[in-house]
């Protein structure tokens, strides 16, 4: 086993740098900052608007194999990557998203990456942070409010009450909130109408906050947001309620992007925070553009395997952003490998060579994936304590055979110095391999056909299946006009198909889609797949109960 204390241990002992110092580092003056406390701050938009003429940086993506539950390291990774990058002499900067309350205190127990390559005050940006989530829960509620107000109020607009999909969002994973009926009490208390809650990283003002470049950019896609349609069967937006300058109001400090740093004073933006299996899964466009004006290499992160959060990254982010990454890193561990080769999850820390040689078929297809939008790859084993030796000479010789750079990454036990062969490769890469980075699939295309290509070129699988309702609302996008948007796909993170039972690279699947929406503040099309939702549970013991706080303030629990 590992000597490695727990995050939060490694955490509390970090040596911060006075943040201000961090972004002098970078080329950021104190006036430029809002600081909130010593050691985060935002940046201001006088500050983005000064660097908008610097040369731009190198992308670098990090995504992953399908994962465990557990998560395989992506945002360890990409931490420990830019501690790395940094040794060796890049100006690296790191942008990630922003964790969720609900899986923190569910199974994963804080998102800031682990051990010795970590994002810091670790504590703070696991709960409250900056209030982003406050300010985006409050603005997509205040758009329901106005809502269920509206119809109230004498419902000029006609808005049809069983059709409404706008939802309350709360940052919490509570399956009791999923539906909900509103409105009981009487006349005084309005109309009664079934609605549901989803978690607040599903929400489209999310999304729109992610892929906004500016204030004025953001005020404008709130106002097109649906939230649903009257009784001629016409949409109703957010501009009709005449609520989406109140709501960029709300904004106005979110959009900014957050400065922290990493255990080793690395810099890093941490914006926005949408899942990638319900929503689009990427940080904000905003932060890693800022990245780019600033430093040598930006390293960010999109969330689950590459066939969700890489997927919509090339797609959605940098279609929207004009982003033209320059290479992919996919984070591969050995249990998850054995789990793709068919071991059960209580024994995957036994050596198992014969199923890590079968389940790295998971890993060669995330590969051929990446490489399909242009990209140069590298694969970066994340090294686990029960690893062997025997497991690990084997996974490197099969990346070797099947023509990809491979490399051990120790960041998680040893920080930025376990990363830097790593970090050479990655700069070897990007000196001599051009990316060709082209998206998917034209916009353009019809919605089935769209989907049709991520499920037969991404996912392997044989094609789509509308439900009944769902086609339905296929049918109406197209006669509003409104399918000409890319897709979002909401699926299960755990397979390529939409059981979560199906691990490995499995092929003649068909997707199953139950429910079809626009985001058209965001601009694109949720297609939501099997039985995904939009509110997680809490497991039979989550994180929370083993968390707390003593009388002097200091925290357990969180990991
Ligand atoms: P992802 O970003 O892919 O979801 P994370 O980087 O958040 O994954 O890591 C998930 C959890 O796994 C964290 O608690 C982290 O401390 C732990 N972890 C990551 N890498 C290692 C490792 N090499 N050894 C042990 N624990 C690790």
């Amino acid at each position: 086993m590992s000597n490695v204390p727990s995050d939060i241990e490694i955490a509390q002992q970090a040596k911060m740098l006075p943040i201000t110092d961090v972004a002098k580092s970078i080329g950021i003056e104190d006036d430029d900052l809002e600081l909130y406390g010593k050691y985060k701050a935002k940046v201001s938009f006088d500050a983005i608007k000064r660097v908008a003429g610097n040369k731009d940086g190198k992308l670098v993506l990090v995504t992953a194999i399908t994962p465990t539950p557990a998560g395989e390291g992506k945002s360890t990774t990409s931490i420990g990557l830019g501690q790395a990058l940094n040794k060796i002499g890049k100006k690296a900067i790191i942008a990630l998203r922003e964790p969720s309350l609900g899986p923190v205190f569910g199974v994963k127990g804080g998102a800031a990456g682990g051990g010795y390559a970590q994002v810091v005050p670790m504590e703070d940006i696991n709960l409250h942070f900056t209030g982003d989530m406050h300010a985006i829960q409050t603005a997509n509620n205040l758009l329901s409010a106005a809502i269920d107000n509206h119809i109230q109020q004498g419902n000029v607009l006609r808005i049809d009450s069983r059709q409404i999909v706008w939802k309350r969002v709360i940052d919490m994973n509570d399956r009791a909130l999923r539906s909900v009926v509103v409105g009981l009490g009487g006349k005084a208390s309005g109309f009664t109408r079934q609605d549901g809650f989803m978690i607040t990283v599903a929400s489209e003002v999310m999304a729109i906050l992610c892929l906004a470049n500016d204030i004025m950019d953001l005020k404008e896609r709130l106002g097109k947001i649906v939230i649903g349609y009257n009784l001629d069967n016409m949409p109703v937006t957010a501009a009709d309620l005449e609520v989406n300058g109140a709501m960029a109001m709300l904004l106005k400090d979110a959009i900014k992007p957050n400065l922290v740093q990493t255990l080793e004073n690395t810099p890093a933006l941490i914006h926005g925070g949408p899942f990638a299996n319900i929503a689009h899964g990427c940080n904000t466009i905003i932060a890693t553009k800022l990245g780019l004006k600033l430093g040598d290499i930006v390293v960010t992160e999109a969330g689950f395997g590459a066939d969700l959060g890489g997927e919509k990254f090339l797609d959605i982010k940098c279609r929207y952003g004009g982003l033209k990454p320059d290479a992919a890193i996919i984070v591969a561990t050995i249990r998850a490998l054995k789990m793709h080769g068919g071991v059960k999850k209580t024994e995957l820390g036994a050596e198992n060579l014969e199923a890590l040689d079968k389940g790295f078929a998971n890993l060669q297809k995330q590969i051929e994936n990446m490489r399909k939008f242009g990209l140069p790859v590298l694969v970066a084993i994340n090294k686990f304590a029960n690893d062997t030796e025997a497991e690990i000479k084997l996974l490197e010789k099969k990346c070797a055979e099947y023509g990809v750079e491979v490399s051990l990454n120790e960041c998680w036990e040893k920080g930025g110095e376990g990363g830097i062969e790593m970090a050479e490769k990655l700069v070897k890469m990007l000196e001599t391999e051009k990316s060709e980075y082209r998206p998917l699939y034209d916009i353009n295309d019809t919605i089935e056909n769209k989907l049709n290509t991520i499920i037969r070129e991404i996912y392997g699988g044989k094609g789509v299946v509308f439900e009944t309702a769902a086609k339905k609302q296929v049918k109406r996008l197209e006669e509003l006009g409104l399918d000409k948007l890319p897709i979002c796909v909401a699926k299960t993170q755990f397979s390529f198909s939409d059981d979560a039972a199906l691990v490995g690279a499995p092929t003649g699947f068909e997707i199953n889609i139950k429910n079809v929406r626009v985001s058209a503040g965001a601009g694109f099309i949720v297609c939501e797949a099997g039985d995904i939702m939009v509110m997680p549970g809490l497991p039979k013991v989550p994180a929370a109960n083993r968390m707390d706080i003593d009388e002097k303030g200091t925290i357990t629990g969180l990991f």
